[in-house]
């Protein structure tokens, strides 16, 4: 069985529910959907919780009350018949009584958690009733019932697999099958969520859990394209990707995936093709465990970078230095993405802010540091193993006008990355582009 997973776009408007609808029973076979909220929604969710953080019960009624009609107005053009506009009124009634419930309680993270999953139930249940109007054999399950994370806020694997496997075994015969994206409990039983653009890791991971044939990512562009096309102009698809290369491209800010919902397709080996909802015939890419050597395949860039230069004399010809610098980090749960290392010192980026006065004044008892913020990574991606020679230079030459401040090369055979100053992301992307792939 496919899984497909459509992003807030793809879902966006009644118009594009029906064109989702009709593509995924166009041939019949039987299929895992996976739905993000319509988009815009999770941004005003978290605009209502702001307002209730804020204690201001009257900010997050009104814009309540203005989703709520939006809403209504959807419902209006997607239904054809008064049963289904009928049922689905009064399941929005329910919905939107139910958010407004938090403007008389106090409020927390647990409450915002609940207030962030109600876009994908929302979307899901009307989706659901649409494709019950037409006919379809739909059944819609609870990502509740079987997304769960671990004690480190971690996908529960093993969890997830027995319990959607469970669901579908107990529930055979359905042409179409729905679930919500992002949504999940946590290990203590809590609504939680699979931080922003989740919906593709609930995807990959169910994907991963029902050893699918293929994952197919449905959004709002032809695949994942060699640069960044919010920032460069002129860029192009990219058709085929390795499980490595497409993990990399979406650890380092290529927004067209989840950060980490590669891993799980890549451990159970089930291919990702990324594809346009508005352009359903066009190739897209397919995300699998291919090389194609010799090849730089594309670009992408992760701003509110922070680097840290530890520099000490007694590092000199010292083992053990290293350990320690980086138990520091560890002991603040902060993740370290480069690093560079001389006889005198070593300097690291991360993009977690949360413990850095923490972690510098730890820092200090072994050398002098220095911090730059806004800084941006730059991450050049492909098949970039140290014997394809030239590819160093070829990609140092194209930053030749720009200052760096770090190198990562040999970390992987699929990176290497740059470290820039925020302000010269748009320049450095854009002289990538011209020199890797417009040339
Ligand atoms: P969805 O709502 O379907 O999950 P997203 O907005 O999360 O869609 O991701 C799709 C968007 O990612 C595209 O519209 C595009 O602007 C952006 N994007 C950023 N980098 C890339 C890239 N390298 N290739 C394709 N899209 C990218
Ligand atoms: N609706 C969530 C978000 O906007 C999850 C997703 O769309 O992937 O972040
Ligand atoms: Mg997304």
């Amino acid at each position: 069985m496919i899984v497909m997973k459509f992003g807030g776009t793809s879902v966006g408007s009644a118009q594009r529910m029906k064109d989702v609808c009709r593509l995924i029973t166009a041939d019949g076979k039987a299929k895992m959907v996976v739905l993000s909220a319509m988009s815009g929604t999770t941004n005003t969710l978290v605009e209502i919780s702001d307002y209730l953080y804020k204690k201001n019960p009257e900010g997050a009624n009104n814009i309540i009350n203005q989703l709520e009609q939006k809403y209504r107005n959807h419902v209006d053009e997607l239904y054809a018949t008064e049963e289904y506009k009928q049922k689905t009124l009064s399941f929005l009634k329910e919905e939107f009584d139910y958010l407004r419930s938090f403007t008389k309680i106090l409020f927390t993270s647990f409450e915002e958690k609940m207030i962030l999953a109600q876009g994908e139930i929302i979307s899901t249940n009307m989706v659901t009733n649409y494709l019950k109007e037409c006919g379809v054999k739909t059944i819609l399950f609870s990502a509740l019932d079987f997304m769960r994370t671990d004690k480190n806020a971690e996908p529960d694997f093993n969890y997830i697999k027995e319990k959607v496997n469970e669901q579908l075994s107990a529930n055979p015969g359905y042409e179409i099958y729905i679930t919500q994206g992002f949504i999940c409990r946590n290990a203590y039983g809590e609504i939680d969520n699979l931080l922003r653009g989740g919906s593709d890791y609930t995807a990959c991971l169910i994907g991963a859990a029902l050893k699918s044939e293929e994952i197919q990512i449905w959004t709002d562009i032809d695949g994942m394209h060699n640069n960044d096309p919010r920032v460069v102009e002129h860029t192009e698809p990219v058709r085929q990707l390795h499980f490595e290369e497409a993990a990399e491209l979406a650890y380092f800010g290529a927004k067209i995936l989840h950060p980490t919902c590669i891993q799980p397709a890549k451990f159970a080996g089930v291919p990702v093709r990324l594809l346009n909802t508005m352009d359903p015939s066009a190739p897209g890419t397919i995300i699998n465990n291919e090389i194609q050597h010799g090849k730089i395949k594309a670009v992408a860039a992760k701003d509110n970078i922070v680097s840290i230069q530890i520099q000490s004399s007694r590092m000199l010809l010292a083992y053990g230095f290293l350990r320690k610098v980086f138990e520091i980090f560890e002991s603040y749960k902060t993740s370290i993405d480069m690093v560079s290392t001389s006889e005198v010192g070593v300097s690291v980026t991360i993009d977690n802010k949360s413990y850095l006065k923490d972690i510098i004044a730890d820092l200090m008892k072994y050398g002098t540091v220095t911090v730059n913020e806004n800084m941006c990574i730059i991450c050049v991606v492909g098949d970039l193993a140290w014997e394809n020679v030239g590819f160093e230079s070829l990609t140092a030459q194209a930053l030749k006008d720009i200052p760096v401040q770090m190198i990562s090369y040999g970390g992987s055979n699929h990176n290497i990355s740059f470290l820039v100053k925020m302000e010269d992301k748009k320049r450095a992307l854009q002289a990538f582009s011209d020199t890797l792939f417009n040339s």
